[in-house]
């Protein structure tokens, strides 16, 4: 068991999901709304098409989403000119995963054959209780194609009675963690949120047709209008009669992923009616509150925290400049296995321009440390090019612990703070000074309620237990005291 738990570990998935039911151009919208999405995923794309009553086709591959499909390929999924006439019914995802996942059988949409008919899957999160359902499912004589926690989800709902919503919805809730999924089947679509709504996703409305998306972004670049989140706890089925829905659970206490906010999340997007830009900004407002110092330039880590680099040299009265280039043809760093080829990732990546830090006194903003490559390598480069002295400024704290719903961070021997005081931590990257955005002000920074979100990546508190051990006796879908956000100890 513990080497599935293992090898289930390496799987965490942050993903994008995305779908639309039901219009003409449903291939096309989606594989925009993915390439909106691909922030949450680097590794793989994939989409699944059909129309209504009608067989599923999909295509799945490793790489971008630009990599992944061809014109020819889209228009083949999408029907081919002539002939039965567009599918409009699509579902797709973009892919991003730990060491050792990085395969093409755990590429999504996964699509099976059950219950007499279809099924395609879409998931964003991590299922906690998947090592131990997959080990009594197999018991029970399951053959499994993939090792993600996803699958699970298909042999649930294949042993369900009742039509389609019903059998995807009582499996759903029988499984626990950080979760939004999507389904594709040939009379419709469904889509649902764990009851505690640690992972995002929202509806849309485009001439008629829903869209269902992991963030607003997606939407707003398909020329959709946002209807609503779905709730946490919510399920929802759309199909040729329209939208309807159910509860997986009662109304647990909201626990949304704080870092969607920080760092996870696209900056034109809008969660509970704020818009990540703006929380970006008011952390890095709050930061140079917090944290002052006697600097002539504001730097920000492109591209995730130049929106906070404006906040705080708007609250310093510091100049901001654009000081590190990014390559924007390279992918995010974490995505890198080994972390000798994450420092390399990072110089690949980020380059400083020598005339804006020469002689100064830089203050650097990035969103979060968590392995400390890139700020070590980042205020080394920053003195290699001449900086006089650098101070390191974060938007959130001590990055301390694993997440356990979705965001790979490795285990907790490779994050930086799990171990160190500040002090050690500011020696180890090589800066002047170093400060963490308090939790309290993090919080206050995105407006909502502060009991509302997960911290557990700061606090260890997590909303839902992380060996949930599934199968019998595992709570089904009902929601855990959260992870109380209150009395915050980070140092
Ligand atoms: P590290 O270099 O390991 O300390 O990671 C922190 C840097 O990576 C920051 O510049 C963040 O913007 C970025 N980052 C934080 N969390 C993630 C994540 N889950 N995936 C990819 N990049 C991340």
């Amino acid at each position: 068991m513990d080497g599935l738990r293992n090898s289930l570990d390496g799987l965490r998935e942050a993903c994008g999901v995305f779908a639309v039911h039901d219009h003409p151009e449903a291939v096309r919208l989606t594989y925009y709304g993915l390439y909106a999405l691909q922030h949450r995923g680097q590794e793989s794309a994939g989409i699944a098409a059909c129309r209504p009553g009608e067989e599923i086709c999909h295509y799945r591959a490793m790489g971008l989403v630009s990599e992944a499909f061809d014109a020819e390929t889209l228009e083949r999924l999408a029907g081919g000119p002539g002939g039965l006439g567009p599918r409009t019914v699509a579902l797709g995802h973009v892919r991003y995963s730990t060491t050792g996942a990085s395969r093409i059988e755990n590429a999504q949409p996964l699509v099976m054959s059950c219950r007499g008919s279809q099924l395609a899957l879409a998931h964003n999160g991590n299922l906690v209780d998947a090592a131990g359902w997959r080990g009594r499912l197999e018991a029970e004589g399951a053959i499994f194609q993939t090792t993600t926690d996803t699958e699970v989800i298909a042999h649930l709902a294949a042993r369900r009675k009742g039509s389609w919503p019903e059998a995807l919805a009582a499996a759903v809730a029988q499984v626990q963690g950080g979760y939004a999924i999507a389904a594709l089947t040939p009379e419709g679509i469904f889509a649902a949120r764990d009851p505690h709504g640690i992972r995002p996703l929202v509806l849309g409305r485009l001439d008629g047709a829903y869209v269902l998306a992991s963030e607003t972004c997606a939407l707003d670049t398909v020329g959709a209008r946002l209807l609503r989140e779905v709730e946490p706890g919510e399920w929802l089925w759309i199909d040729g009669s329209g939208l309807r829905g159910g509860r997986l659970a009662p109304p647990g206490p909201r626990a949304f992923c704080i870092f969607e906010f920080i760092y996870f999340a696209r900056p034109d997007s809008v969660f509970q009616g704020r818009a990540v830009h703006e929380v970006r900004k008011e952390l890095g407002r709050l930061l140079a509150r917090e944290a002052p110092v006697d600097a002539d330039v504001v730097i920000g880590v492109p591209e995730s925290s130049l929106p906070a680099a404006a906040g705080y040299g708007e609250e310093a009265g510091l100049p901001v400049e654009l000081g590190l280039i990014k390559n924007r043809y390279v992918g995010r760093s974490f995505i890198r296995p080994g972390s000798a080829d994450r420092a390399e990732a990072v110089r690949i990546k980020l380059n400083p321009i020598r005339g804006v830090v020469e002689g100064r006194r830089v203050v650097l903003v990035d969103d979060s440390l968590v392995r400390g490559t890139t700020a070590s390598r980042l205020v080394r480069l920053l003195r290699d090019a001449g900086a006089a002295q650098v101070h390191l400024r974060i938007t959130s704290p001590p990055y301390r612990f694993s997440c356990h719903y979705g965001v790979d961070t490795a285990d907790r021997s490779q994050l930086m703070a799990s171990q160190r005081q500040i002090e050690d931590i500011r020696a180890a990257v090589g800066a002047d000074s170093l400060h963490f955005l308090s939790a309290e002000a993090m919080l206050a920074a995105t407006g909502l309620d502060s009991e509302s979100f997960c911290l557990g990546c700061f606090t260890g508190r997590y909303p839902v237990a992380p060996d949930a051990a599934g199968g019998a006796g595992a709570q089904a879908g009902r929601p855990r005291s959260p992870a109380r956000s209150g009395k915050v100890e980070v140092s």
